[in-house]
């Protein structure tokens, strides 16, 4: 377990590592000739993720690491994009951020990996739309929406 595994681990719970823009960088889809946004992780980009942290004042001072140290969590806003990802994407925020909470970064991080690891090569399955960008290419070149499970 290194540093760099638990920046994966995004404020608002999400884990990167099963994210399409993560995986895709992670796999250089675009070397295998498929179009996907590159993104190396909230934690280590910076990015001021268009979800949560643009509207939530204690994410963008850094005042807080995960949401659940906040008063207001869960806020609206996370109850909101946790809604959306439980409905279609087969994960829960408000779950992981609980996980990580009372189970700590590590133990979360070895359950998450082997929830999502593909049984084919070992690889990491993308919650976005189901498809392994490891040795899954061929049926991700065929998909017409890239969040979307078959
Ligand atoms: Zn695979």
């Amino acid at each position: 377990m290194n540093k760099t595994d638990k920046e994966l681990i995004a404020p608002c719970g999400m884990y990167c590592g099963v994210c399409s823009s993560f995986l895709a960088r992670k796999n250089d889809v675009k070397s295998k000739g498929v179009r996907a946004p590159y993104c190396a992780g909230c934690r280590a980009s910076a990015r001021k993720c268009a979800w949560l942290k643009k509207r939530c004042k204690p994410l963008l001072e850094n005042k807080i690491k995960y949401c659940f140290e906040c008063p207001s969590y869960p806020c609206v806003k996370l109850s909101h994009i946790d809604k959306r990802y439980r409905t279609l994407f087969h994960m829960s925020f408000i779950q992981n951020l609980d996980y990580v909470k009372n189970n700590g970064e590590e133990k979360f991080l070895k359950k998450i990996v082997k929830e999502w690891k593909c049984p084919k090569c070992g690889g990491a399955i993308c919650c976005h739309n189901g498809v392994c960008y490891s040795c899954g290419i061929e049926k991700f070149k065929k998909k017409k929406k890239l969040y979307r499970w078959e």
